[in-house]
């Protein structure tokens, strides 16, 4: 086990702005820690400079407080699992697990211990003298699991390991992921661009955009009080529903006819306002409520996500929507008039 610090780390491809942009972050020993953002803000650049596959230009990448940043991916004592696994299609699953092992010069009736081991971990037992052709997408993402753990690493590096599953796959892996890592304690730094993913599955979040470190944080942290309006509205979904460039006069923006209240902290006068979709109480229009027209009603079963369109045009949330979602038991139509306000006055998130 291992503790990761990446200490002001940059990558520059040349392309105007650092894919990586002076990255500082300490993983603790033992800590699931998810890199999420949108494609292109660099969580994979990051990973691959912890693993050694990138070249560090500035800054040092630390393991168990030692600088490996000028090291072989070999010599960092850590495993990547990649997106698309990387098997090797002509060996069996026992010679990929194992294939690590005999080249760093283990027994083979070593190998073939650790190999067992991890399959009956992971229910591979039983096609171990497959090939990866012969297996499902489930099997195959828990071989190139089973790669990485066989190995005993300081550090597991995972870049969307689960993207290649289906959606019901994915969600059943996730959970084996996470239980499995918490039942190793190895040290494992998770890319992905779901944020569902990382608030299920990291101990703690780290959020990039452009390149830049938004905020590391546990996952309700990360969702209760986010640093800024694109952690806010990146993390949840639906997405918070967000309204720009709102003015704030004795203390109070006016969204239609729904006033909401600033907390003291806030000292602007033009602020970002956010409402999360489950925040809002969905009424009849009257003088005191932001007043829509519903666009379209997504019915998932036990709740339903109501699209409502501001009546006064001078209102511009995010995506010209107001998401809200309510209880399958309400009734609701397309083309309905409908009121919303917000009743916890702590419901409400304010940016400057
Ligand atoms: P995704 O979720 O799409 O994989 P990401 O967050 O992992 O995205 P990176 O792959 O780290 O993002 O890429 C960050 C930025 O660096 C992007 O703008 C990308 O185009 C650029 N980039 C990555 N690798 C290279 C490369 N080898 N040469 C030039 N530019 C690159």
């Amino acid at each position: 086990m291992a503790s990761v610090e990446f200490d002001s780390v940059t990558r520059d491809f040349g392309s105007g702005r650092p894919a990586v942009d002076q990255l500082s972050l300490s993983i603790g020993d033992g800590e699931f820690l998810v890199l999420v953002g949108p494609s292109g803000c660099g969580k994979s650049t990051s990973l691959r400079m912890l693993a050694g596959l990138e070249p560090i230009q500035a800054g040092r990448v630390l393991i168990d407080d030692v600088d490996v940043s000028g090291r072989a991916p070999k010599a960092r004592d850590v495993a990547m699992v990649f997106q698309n696994y990387a098997l090797y299609p002509n060996m069996t699953v026992a010679e990929n697990m194992g294939f690590a092992l005999r080249n760093a010069g283990m027994s083979k009736a070593d190998t073939a211990t650790a190999v067992d081991e991890a399959a009956s971990m992971l229910e591979l037992t039983e096609v171990l003298g497959r090939k990866p052709s012969a297996l499902s997408g489930g099997q195959r993402q828990r071989v190139a699991m089973g790669r990485a753990i066989v190995r005993r690493p300081k550090v597991f590096c995972m870049d969307e390991p689960l993207s290649n599953l289906d959606a019901k796959l994915r969600v059943s892996t996730r959970a084996q992921i996470a239980a499995l890592q918490r039942r190793l304690g190895t040290t494992t730094v998770y890319v992905t661009h779901d944020q569902v993913e990382a608030m299920t599955m990291g101990d703690r979040v780290a959020v990039l955009r452009d390149g830049l470190l938004q905020q590391v944080a546990a996952p309700r942290t990360l969702y209760l009080d986010p640093d800024n309006a694109f952690v806010a509205g990146f993390m949840g979904s639906p997405a918070m529903n967000l309204v720009d460039d709102l003015t704030v006069l004795d203390r109070t923006v006016h969204l239609g006819g729904l006033a909401l209240r600033a907390p003291s902290a806030v000292s602007s006068t033009t602020v970002t306002v956010g409402v999360r979709p489950e925040s809002w109480e969905l009424t009849t229009p009257s003088g005191d409520t932001l007043d829509c027209r519903i666009d379209l009603v997504e019915e998932l079963g036990a709740e339903q996500f109501v699209h409502c369109v501001p009546l006064d045009e001078t209102v511009a949330p995010r995506g010209g929507k107001v998401v809200v979602r309510i209880d399958h038991r309400r009734s609701v139509a397309v083309g309905d008039t409908v009121g919303l306000r917000v009743p916890e006055d702590d419901a409400t998130y304010w940016f400057d």
